[in-house]
């Protein structure tokens, strides 16, 4: 599904580089559900953003879906990231004044789908997130974990190859995290390929591989056998 190679980016701050991938190579497969760990400043959304086709990197290569990502111009790019990618952000990125169901149609208005298939599908896909009965509410009206759980329904409505996540738990508690974990892992079960940046060990356990980021290369890459959020919720 994705396969980079020997990817380089820095980041150029007056007469300073700051070199912050320096070589990385990884695949991911359909179907996995792989954590990428780091400290602080690692790089890890450096690298989710370069997947994500938000950002380019410096040099490299990055296949996603058999399609060779490269020198694409910025409508080509929002083509792909719409078809091919979904995101989850730490800070929910919720439009305050659309409710929970606007806020999950509206990448499907971008995208061309019909009013009355994106009212269908925001109300399935905030139904499979268990929010059915809070589709007229505001983002103000719902707590933290529901306002993520409304994201996780927006970027799963477009029916995406692959889910990406930047600290999706990182304004949340810990049982709230748990939850969120656990929709992430039924998702997951579903077959769906996920990447879930975190710089929390507790939450990197529940995905199925971590990858170990450290000055900039992969330090260390393993499969794991899965902790299952429904223990903690
Ligand atoms: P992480 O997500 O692991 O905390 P980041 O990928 O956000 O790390 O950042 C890695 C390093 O690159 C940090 O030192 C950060 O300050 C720097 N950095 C990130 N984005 C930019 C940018 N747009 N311009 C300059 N430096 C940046
Ligand atoms: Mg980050």
């Amino acid at each position: 599904m994705i396969e980079i190679k020997d990817l380089h980016k820095s980041y150029i701050m007056g007469s300073n580089s700051l070199h912050v991938l320096k070589g990385i190579d990884f695949n991911v497969e359909e179907g996995e559900l792989v954590a990428i760990m780091g400290s602080s400043g690692s790089g890890k959304s450096t690298l989710l953003n370069i997947l994500g086709m938000l950002d380019v990197a410096d040099e490299g290569s990055y296949t996603l879906d058999s399609v060779p990502i490269k020198n694409l111009n910025e409508k080509k790019a929002a083509q792909y990231r719409n078809k091919f990618l979904g995101f989850i952000f730490q800070s929910f990125n919720l439009i305050n004044y659309k409710t929970a169901m606007e806020n999950v149609a509206l990448p499907l208005y971008y995208q061309g789908v019909s009013r009355k298939e994106r009212q269908e599908k925001a109300l399935k896909y905030l139904g499979q997130v268990g929010l059915a009965e809070w589709a007229t509410h505001l983002p103000s009206e719902l707590s933290g974990g529901q306002k993520q759980r409304v994201a996780i329904a927006r970027a799963m409505a477009s029916e995406p190859k692959v889910l990406l996540a930047d600290e999706p738990t990182g304004a949340l508690d810990s049982t709230t995290s748990y939850e969120v974990m656990e929709l992430i892992q039924k998702i997951n079960d579903e077959g769906n390929t996920i990447l879930v940046v975190t710089h929390e060990e507790d939450i990197a356990k529940m995905c199925k591989r971590i990858v170990h980021l450290k000055d900039g290369i992969i330090e260390k890459d393993e499969k794991i056998e899965q902790v299952r959020a429904s223990e903690y919720v």
